[in-house]
């Protein structure tokens, strides 16, 4: 993707955008004043293309989007994006057995989450938003907490159920009904960059957290070293993701929101080094191939490989 700092605005731009698109304000500020910080090479035509394929969890598509930085708040954001519609439509259907084939990492990657909440809150009702394939709220379950989750994807949902005993309501944050200050902790595990609204889903989690409860938001950080250094090849510059956070932006929305941001951690992911190797294909095919021979030659496909590229957690409690 090619880089530039060209400044604009949806007035100067030439461009007509396709009917499944839409232009957007910044979601922080309001503003309609930002610089191009990626021109996506997406083609108009290609705009509803395999939008079942590009949705799922484990989506890896190279961002082909334009990424925009809004120059009142800082927020960096996808616009034009495709219409909201589409965007939860493509979520709720499609199979992702490449996504649950991690579930042993995801489990202890969860564990060092959880016990870092545990820093702040104790074991109560805990609402897990986008549970995906529910590992976290088994860990969490198994640690005491009373767990709940809400899944737009309805073959992720069956498969919590089948394997975990879990049960995972299909749908979003709108279709809950639990009333208001029902939660002691809402968790949003890498979901907040895939949500079209994510100020409104904040603003909801706040009604159901109770006085002081905690929201804790995990999410790829477009400041971190990793984001710097892997410029546009950055490993989360990803066509599923409509905004891309950093410390001082994410922040800035809890506050909006009426969050009290309390602590950060770096968070470190666990996945089988086979997986990794083939996440890489769409980056590099030489890295994919050198990978995949060692990896296959060494029996190292099972491997569990830590790894940090940026992804950060944040708590925050409700004011
Ligand atoms: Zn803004």
């Amino acid at each position: 993707m090619a880089e530039e700092n060209v400044p604009q605005n949806s007035e100067s731009s030439e461009e007509p955008v396709p009917e499944i698109m839409e232009s957007i304000m910044c979601e922080l500020c309001g503003q309609d004043n930002y610089l191009v910080v990626y021109k996506g090479a997406l083609k108009p035509e290609e705009g509803g293309s395999k939008v079942e394929e590009t949705y799922k969890s484990s989506g890896n598509k190279p961002s082909e989007d334009t990424i925009v930085k809004c120059n009142n708040c800082g927020l960096v954001y996808v616009n034009p994006r495709l219409k909201s519609e589409e965007i939860v439509e493509g979520y709720s259907e499609g199979s992702d057995e490449n996504f649950v084939s991690q579930v042993k990492g995801r489990e202890s990657t969860f564990l060092t989450g959880i016990k870092f909440i545990e820093q702040f809150a104790k074991p109560g009702r805990i609402l897990d938003i986008g549970t995906a394939s529910g590992s976290f709220l088994y860990v969490a379950k198994k640690r005491g907490w009373q767990v709940y989750g809400v899944e737009p994807n309805k073959w992720l949902c069956g498969w919590a159920q089948k394997n975990y005993g879990l049960y995972i309501q299909p749908g979003t944050i709108d279709s809950l009904n639990y009333p208001n200050g029902f939660f002691d902790v809402i968790t949003l595990w890498d979901v907040l960059e895939h949500v079209p609204n994510p100020t409104q889903v904040l603003q909801r989690c706040h009604s159901l957290l109770k006085p002081e409860g905690f929201v804790y938001v995990n999410y790829p950080d477009y400041n971190s070293y990793a984001s710097r250094i892997m410029k546009g090849r950055w490993i989360f510059l990803l066509s599923v993701h409509l905004c891309y956070f950093t410390r001082e932006t994410i922040a800035k929305m809890l506050e909006k929101t009426g969050f009290q941001t309390l602590n950060y951690r770096t968070h470190w992911q666990t996945l089988k080094l086979g997986y990794l190797v083939c996440r890489m294909r769409p980056y590099s095919m030489l890295l994919y191939k050198l990978g995949n021979f060692f990896v296959n030659i060494l029996r190292l496909k099972n491997f569990p490989f830590k790894y940090q590229l940026g992804q950060t957690g944040v708590i925050a409690r409700k004011k």
